[in-house]
């Protein structure tokens, strides 16, 4: 699989409990598209009516999805002002350099807030998982229309 941004050939890493596919020559990611596991609502708790105000605009960019070729959009995910890209075929999303990591400082930060007892890890395998949903590409394709 290539690198969307610089189409030379990413390497499988584990990053943060987190399969991807990582390029050594911009530091971004390719998180696949995988199948949804039942989200634990103690881990990550997004409310049903929560999740449309979680998106803002989408605009399309020059990168293109590694499996089908479309072009990526990128879109801001409210949730700490997260800017990444992703395939309207729900091939996966792009994350920039170690925006993952960031994530996670910022996870980690509401953790100590609200005194949460989960480990801010599996807070983050618990978003990706709830960002390949189709309910989440449902709203995020509905948002685009
Ligand atoms: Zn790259
Ligand atoms: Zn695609």
């Amino acid at each position: 699989m290539k690198c969307p941004q610089c189409n030379i050939e990413m390497t499988p890493k584990t990053r943060h409990r987190i399969n991807v596919n990582f390029c050594e020559a911009c530091k971004g990611m390719w998180l696949e598209h995988q199948e949804l596991d039942e989200l634990e609502d103690e881990v990550f708790d997004f409310g049903e009516h929560d999740k449309g105000t979680l998106i803002f605009s989408s605009t399309p960019t020059a990168a293109k999805c590694p499996e089908c070729n479309s072009i990526l959009r990128k879109f801001k995910y409210r949730l700490y002002d997260l800017e990444m890209e992703f395939c309207e075929n729900q091939h996966g999303y792009w994350l920039y350099e170690d925006e993952d990591t960031r994530v996670l400082e910022l996870m980690k930060q509401e953790e100590t807030r609200l005194k949460k007892n989960v480990k801010a890890e599996d807070k983050w395998a618990a978003m990706v998982r709830h960002m390949h949903s189709s309910s989440f590409f449902g709203n995020l394709r509905d948002r685009l229309r």
